[in-house]
């Protein structure tokens, strides 16, 4: 097998809520999650009835791919349905632009790190380096992972945006010469366990993306509800933002102020995070530590109320 660099971390996910929910001694359902930047909730269109049509066809393979979808996501984003490229979340089409545009002895460039591990990965899995000088193909994060800033565009290209929080931030770089925005069902629709996202590019790289792609990256099951999810129109993500404003309001009010955010999550800096993050976890909520920080998403109201009351508590 063809070595990883020494460098090279896989993706670490979170503890599963069961192992969450052992530390903390309690039931897994009294478990609050605040690390994974989804919705508290499914949204209604995750639904049997949504599925049914693509369940009653499970023992063919979707010939032709999903035209439909393609269309759908070329109408939200306002570009022609040749310039999308689908694929199993957006972290299989960040995977895809990195052996597309980079391979071994090439230089890959992660903008504002620490950022999204998968960009690096991406880099990595392809055969190249991540560095900084004559990259062959830069990532940056817009809005950003972890902070929540939405910084200015770079006007380096190729340049792949990840705008998996673009609803919450509102701004897009989709659509603009020599950069492919990589975009995502998992969050503001709310179908992260369905694994649906796209990629917006110009028509020739998009087509050069495509036959990189993996067979059918997406399951019909999946573009079932996909597609329902932009028949029921853009997502309002409203609520969510007006939550977002009055749980940083309320760490204001707690002396733990954080970063100004474009998207469903806060980045709360501090010293002894790890701590931070294992008391909390020892209360059942889990929230994602960093260095100097934890970042937090936004829940419903009474889970936010808990955090900021187990935060108070741990102030005093
Ligand atoms: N990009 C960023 C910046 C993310 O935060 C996430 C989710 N954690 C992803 C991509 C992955 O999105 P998906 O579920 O579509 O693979």
């Amino acid at each position: 097998m063809r070595p990883l660099p020494l460098a090279f971390t896989p993706y670490g996910w979170a503890m599963s809520t069961v192992e969450a929910a052992r530390i903390a001694g309690v039931a897994p359902e009294q478990v609050l999650r605040f690390d994974g930047n989804t919705p508290p909730t499914p949204p209604v269109y995750a639904s049997e009835a949504t599925i049914a049509g693509a369940l009653a066809e499970i023992q063919r393979y979707p010939h032709g791919g999903y035209p439909a979808l393609l269309e759908a996501i070329a109408e939200y984003v306002g570009v022609e349905s040749e310039r999308i490229v689908l694929g199993a979340g957006a972290d299989n089409l960040l995977l895809l632009c990195g052996r597309a545009f980079a391979g071994p002895g090439d230089v890959v460039r992660v903008l504002d790190e620490p950022t999204y591990p998968v960009f690096r990965m991406a880099a990595w899995l392809a055969g190249a380096d991540a560095g900084d000088e004559n990259a062959v193909l830069t990532y940056c994060c817009r809005p950003h992972n972890p902070t929540g800033a939405l910084g200015p565009l770079p006007d380096v290209r190729p340049l792949v945006v990840d705008e998996a929080y673009y609803e919450y931030g509102g701004e897009t770089a989709a659509g603009l010469p020599g950069v492919v925005a990589v975009r995502t069902f998992s969050k503001a629709f709310g179908l992260a366990a369905a694994r649906v996202g796209y990629a917006v590019a110009d028509e020739d790289v998009a087509r050069a993306l495509v036959v990189r792609q993996d067979p059918l990256a997406v399951s019909s099951l999946s573009a079932a509800l996909a597609l329902a999810a932009l028949r029921a129109g853009p997502p309002d993500v409203s609520e969510t933002i007006a939550e977002r404003e009055r749980l940083v309001e309320a760490l204001r009010g707690l002396g733990r102020p954080p970063l100004p955010s474009h998207t469903n999550f806060v980045y709360i800096p501090m010293d002894h995070a790890q701590e931070t993050y294992e008391r909390l976890l020892r209360s059942g909520l889990v929230v994602r530590p960093f260095d100097r920080a934890i970042r937090v998403t936004v829940h419903t109201p009474a889970a936010n109320d808990r955090l900021l009351d187990a935060l108070e508590q741990s102030n005093g």
